[in-house]
């Protein structure tokens, strides 16, 4: 029996971070299923080459059924829904403006194949379970899309002694794993201690901001029932606090450790895993089941009906609007992902795809209409960026075509959590300028051109 208590002591990171309205309305909200009449799958969800097409028009497929055969380093697109091949098209994307596409029409009438579970799912050896998850086109949930069984498959050399499951959901709005935490605890802990055994991890600490303490209520006494499963999670309580959920800040709150410039956590012995993603994972080991499904938060003011929906990946965002309503009459804005780092879409003919976590919409009366203005000195940003970054000198440089010279201030360590200009008073579109300049840097290096990493100070 595990005596360890979900602790107390509220961890945090050490350096930065803003506190905001969490909005997260959809919190008590539980999970409904949707099933849309069509679904559009592209073959490129993922971090790597995109999938070949193995069907044609007038298939018939079921659901789970391998659609998309999986490249070298990319990962493999399955049906999710039971139905007919209408095309495979370019089609609109969410963030790659368009790619190829399985366009399926929904059969409602057919049953869904079970997936059986395999006797000896205990007993399989970490390659094995790593195939399986490769099998089933699992990616980061969490956003990052990168193919699960290659971040597992450690470098040479490299030994990983604590796994974190991240659960700190901390972008507003957002309430998906919240919710994943509290219906699927059960799966959630045994993709932990699965994810666990692949890496050899001594120890797996599933994180979890303040503000779902049922959720860790619910996974401690998840973790106390379970008689079977070696090592035991550990649930760890931090403070809500943006950006918690981001790896660097969740390795030094929970392990203690500082993550160098240009490293990943598994260069100080941590791995980190979001609880989707080890949802799915336990599921493709034990059942060999696909990923197929998504769970996402449809929330803000500008939608009607705000919910947390299960629904096919390839579901479009318009079928999903009209699901919950439609929008309200001021919305204006609609964004995939979070308020903080989500991604503004410019239409919604586009589907829900494995990365996709939740749609916010917002009103007029919400959005930023007064042009920004100039740097006043006030070292607010400086003040929340976690990392020490200097966007101040960032925006600057490139608002003056300076964008190559931003090397020193830290432009290739910011992973654009938006702290920065979520605080700064004269509205600077900080993050926006820290893109242009990655870019401009990431261009030049292309090309082979040398980037003074002096700076203008060196
Ligand atoms: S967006 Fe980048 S520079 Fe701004 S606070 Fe976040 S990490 Fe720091
Ligand atoms: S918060 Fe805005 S105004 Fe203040 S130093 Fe940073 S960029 Fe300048």
């Amino acid at each position: 029996m595990n005596q360890l208590p979900v602790l107390d002591i509220r961890l945090s990171f050490r350096r930065g971070g803003v506190h905001m309205d969490d909005h997260k309305v959809t919190a008590a909200m539980p999970i409904e299923r949707f099933l849309p009449k069509e679904v559009v799958l592209p073959l490129s969800q993922h971090i790597g080459p995109e999938a070949t097409a193995i069907v044609k028009r007038k298939d018939t497929v079921t659901r789970g059924m391998l659609i998309g055969a999986e490249e070298t380093l990319g990962a493999p697109v399955h049906a999710s829904v039971n139905g007919t091949v209408k095309s495979v098209i370019r089609r609109p994307h969410p963030t790659l403006t368009e790619a190829s596409a399985i366009v399926i029409e929904t059969n409602a009438e057919a049953t869904d194949p079970q997936f059986e579970e395999d006797p000896e799912w205990r007993r399989l050896s970490q390659e094995e379970m790593l195939t399986r998850i490769a099998k089933a086109g699992i990616v980061g949930l969490g956003g990052a899309s990168f193919p699960t069984h290659r971040k597992l498959r450690l470098p040479p050399g490299v030994r990983i002694d604590t796994l974190i499951i991240n659960g700190a959901e901390c972008e507003p709005y957002l309430t998906s794993d919240h919710r994943l935490m509290l219906e699927r605890t059960e799966d959630l802990v045994k993709g932990a201690c699965l994810i666990g055994r692949i890496v050899d991890a001594r120890q797996i600490i599933i994180g979890i901001e303040d503000n779902k303490a049922d959720a860790a209520a619910m996974l401690q006494k998840t973790i106390d029932d379970f008689s079977d499963t070696m090592p035991r999670p550990w649930v760890r309580v931090c403070k809500t606090r943006y950006p918690q959920g981001s790896e660097k800040q969740l390795v030094e709150a929970l392990a203690n450790r500082v993550i160098p410039s240009g490293k990943l956590p598994m260069h100080v012995g941590c791995l980190v895993q979001n609880v989707a993603t080890a949802i799915a994972c336990y599921r493709a080991i034990r059942f060999r089941e696909p990923l197929m499904d998504r769970v996402v938060t449809v929330s803000g003011k500008g939608i009607r009906t705000p919910k947390n929906l299960l629904v096919p990946i390839g579901t479009l965002i318009s079928d999903i609007v009209l699901h919950c309503g439609g929008m309200t009459d001021d919305a204006c804005m609609v964004i995939a992902g979070g308020p903080m780092m989500g991604r503004a879409l410019s239409r919604l003919d586009v589907p829900v795809i494995k990365g996709t976590g939740g749609l916010l919409f917002f009103t007029e009366d919400q959005i930023e209409h007064e042009m920004y203005g100039p740097c006043i000195s006030c070292g607010r940003c400086l003040d929340v960026c976690p990392l020490g970054l200097e966007p101040n000198q960032i925006s600057l440089y490139t608002e003056a075509g300076l964008a190559l010279e931003t090397l020193p201030f830290g432009t290739r360590d910011c992973f654009e959590c938006g702290s920065c200009a979520y605080v700064c008073p004269a509205k600077r579109p900080l993050t926006q300028f820290i893109q242009i300049a990655k870019s401009a840097l990431m261009r030049k290096t292309a090309l082979g051109i040398a980037v003074r990493p002096g700076g203008p100070h060196g």
